[in-house]
């Protein structure tokens, strides 16, 4: 099959992980003959350097042209100045806008060997597989009114957490979706003892239900949510979540796996199209010294053949790989402890399409 993919290296540590990812692609369409064409386009701060804009209009018409979009990071200490007029970070937001995604997927299994790497007791870590699904379009960053306001001689500030029935409905039908196809358990995380747009949000999830009967449906509030991710991480199966809750639970879920460097995204909208990204930054603290961990941008291509290319034996072939690499004690700096081999960014590459080649 043919496909079309844009990358997006972006800043820092982004071009080191995504020409890894990229070579781990070129290795599944050999092995599994397709044909998969690549481009390369520019965002972040190195796209403010040449163009003026974090995302060229060039970059986002040849992502609506793609069938999918794999990016780097965005960022970094030469872009950081505060009365910029445009940041890296914009570009991502722009990204995301222009090409319509409005669900961030991140699925967290850390590795039974990597237990130890987890700020977690081992026991604690056994058994952890869930994927967190966050609105992306709604809530508190996009609700309006957002100003500073003089009152009476006082400053006062307003941000507006508001969500229309669509946008509850069409994220809500994707986590239970999710769900049918993993062990049918659906968190729906929301603060409905509060908030007026959570209990919509409830109500929603509620009648939803009723067309997947399959599933079993918990509402969790998120304070408890934030304390069953470090009590019970392996209660949970797929959390549904908005933006802003979705923000702060995603990362908390992050740190239990042990490390930035192991992690993958997608970000999906109503089509087939989607942006796939390591979860972690520019880390500009090792960008170019050939040392990143690349699983995260690696397991981020094995997201876009399932989820974009519905490439599904190819996607785990890349997940049986990393599974495989991790067991058998490959380490990247980031995970290596003291005394173990330690392998660089194209080294891990390399165990990765070694067994991607040989694996039948
Ligand atoms: P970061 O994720 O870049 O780095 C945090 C720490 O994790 C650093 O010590 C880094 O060396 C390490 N790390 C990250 N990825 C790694 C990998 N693949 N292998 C090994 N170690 C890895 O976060 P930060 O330092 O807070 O941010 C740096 C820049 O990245 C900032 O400009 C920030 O705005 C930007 N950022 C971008 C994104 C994105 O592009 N989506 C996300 C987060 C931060």
């Amino acid at each position: 099959m043919n496909f079309h993919i844009v990358t997006l290296p972006g800043d820092g540590i982004g071009p080191d992980v995504t020409n890894e990812a990229v070579r781990v692609l070129k290795n599944i369409a050999e092995k599994f003959g397709h044909q998969f064409s690549f481009e390369q386009q520019l965002i972040g701060g190195i796209a403010i350097d040449e163009t003026g804009s974090a995302l060229p209009d060039e970059t986002l018409r040849a992502c609506l042209n793609a069938d999918a979009v794999l990016l780097g990071a965005v960022g970094g200490p030469k872009w950081d100045d505060p009365r910029a007029k445009t940041r890296p970070e914009d570009g991502l937001l722009a990204i995301r806008k222009g090409l319509g995604l409005f669900a961030n997927l991140r699925p967290v299994k850390p590795h039974p060997a990597l237990a130890f790497a987890s700020p977690l007791r081992e026991e604690k870590i056994r058994g952890v597989d869930f994927v967190v699904v966050r609105e992306l379009t709604g809530g508190l960053y996009f609700g309006k009114p957002k100003e500073r306001r003089q009152e009476n001689g006082h400053l006062s500030a307003v941000d507006t957490m508001e969500y229309h029935d669509y946008e509850i409905r069409r994220i809500v039908d994707l986590g239970f979706k999710l769900a049918q196809a993993r062990k049918k358990k659906l968190a729906s995380v929301d603060k409905a003892n509060v908030l007026a747009s959570s209990r919509l949000w409830r109500e929603i999830a509620t009648e939803m239900h009723a067309d997947y009967p399959d599933v079993k449906l918990d509402h969790v509030l998120v304070d408890t949510a934030a304390m069953r991710l470090v009590t019970a991480p392996a209660s949970f199966d797929v959390i549904v979540t908005e933006n802003t809750f979705g923000d702060i639970l995603t990362d908390e879920a992050a740190v239990l796996v042990g490390s930035m460097g192991l992690l993958p995204s997608a970000s999906l909208g109503e089509g087939t199209r989607g942006l796939y990204e390591p979860i972690h930054g520019s880390a500009p603290d090792i960008a170019g010294k050939g040392i990143a961990n690349p699983l995260g941008s690696i397991l981020s291509a094995a997201m876009l053949l399932r989820h974009s290319l519905k490439l599904e034996d190819e996607a785990n072939a890349i997940e049986r790989a990393v599974d495989e690499l991790l067991s058998e004690g490959c380490r990247s700096a980031d995970i290596a402890r003291e005394g173990e081999r330690v392998l660089g960014t194209s080294e891990m590459t390399e165990q990765v399409v070694k067994r991607v080649i040989s694996n039948q």
